[in-house]
């Protein structure tokens, strides 16, 4: 089926894309890689009148450190994350998680921003930025705003922001010492989307207990769900498997999944148990090793 028909602008600068964003308003969908963006609109789910291509937008390809943050631009792509190029070494979670997203070229040409952007409940950057409690910073008509990502993430493709805005970065926290990360993910297939997703950071104090928890889960609701209770569980404890074990069963009370065509209720509730006491145990086990 072919798109609803539209405008098609491409800017040369941010500036320009935000005069076009302000311009149409509600009627416009930016472009980044088009991985999920040009399937909407194959199949109707999208029906913008202005098409706004973010791809020369070169301001927003680039990644900096600044005061302990890594400052991604909206349009890095999951290889840079893959490949951890250049700063992005910095947060070796998210080598792990982009390996994840799709194929290769999948990879290749989505982004960062539009992954957020969509906010796919599945997809494997929401839970990262929950996990990592990263900000994700705006800018649109009424100038810049960081939201953080726990405010970000409305509803399924449903965030935060307000119509003539784009997402410009994304703010991660560079890890502390004794810090440690691990993402588990069950998918049929390698490459699908994850059934469930379970991203877990965990720190260290130098006796060895836990001090912060954090743990994230997608595909068990219409967000990406933290798990405050297992987090809270487990701070402060020392991270033995009986522990990570124990609190990890505390899992699936705390996510409301629904069944589909991919799986039960109850079999997201398991999978988010097992997913979660599995990443949270290699997240110690790289704390350990410093
Ligand atoms: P686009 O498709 O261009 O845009 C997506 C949405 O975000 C649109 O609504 C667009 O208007 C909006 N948008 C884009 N950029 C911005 C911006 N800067 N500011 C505001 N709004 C913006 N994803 C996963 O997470 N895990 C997977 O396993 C996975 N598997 C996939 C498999 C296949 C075969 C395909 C085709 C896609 C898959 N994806 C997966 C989706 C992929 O990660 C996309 O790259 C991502 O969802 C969207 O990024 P994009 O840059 O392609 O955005």
């Amino acid at each position: 089926m072919p798109a609803v028909p539209f405008d098609y602008y491409a800017p040369a600068s941010l500036a320009e894309a935000l005069a076009l964003m302000r311009e149409h308003g509600e009627d416009a969908k930016p472009l980044a890689g088009g991985q999920s963006l040009v399937p909407m609109l194959t199949l109707r789910l999208a029906r913008p009148t202005a098409v706004i291509d973010l791809n020369s937008l070169t301001e927003l390809r680039t990644a900096r450190r600044e005061d302990g943050m890594l400052r991604i631009g909206a349009l890095v792509p999951h290889r840079a994350l893959e490949r951890g190029e250049g700063v992005l070494a910095g947060c070796p979670l998210l080598q792990e998680a982009a390996a994840l997203i799709g194929n290769a070229r999948v990879r290749a040409l989505g982004t960062i921003g539009g992954s957020l952007a969509h906010a796919d409940p599945a997809a494997e950057l929401p839970a990262v930025a929950q996990a990592l409690e990263g900000t994700v910073v705006l800018r649109g008509p009424e100038g810049e705003r960081a939201v953080a990502a726990r405010d970000f993430f409305v509803d399924v493709l449903t965030t935060a922001l307000r119509p003539g805005e784009l997402v410009v970065e994304v703010c991660l926290p560079i890890p502390a010492p004794r810090a440690g990360h691990a993402v588990e993910e069950f998918s049929r297939r390698a490459g699908d989307f994850g059934i469930v997703t379970a991203v877990a950071v965990v720190e260290l104090s130098p006796a060895g207990d836990l001090t912060r928890v954090r743990v994230a889960l997608g595909g068990v609701g219409t967000t990406p769900r933290r798990l405050p209770k297992v987090e809270a569980a487990l701070t402060g404890m020392r991270p033995d498997g009986r522990a990570l074990r124990d609190a990890s069963e505390g899992a699936g009370d705390e996510i409301e999944p629904e069944s589909d065509a991919h799986a039960s209720a109850a079999y997201r509730r398991h999978l988010a148990r097992v997913l979660t006491r599995r990443a949270l145990g290699r997240a110690v086990d790289m704390a350990q090793r410093g």
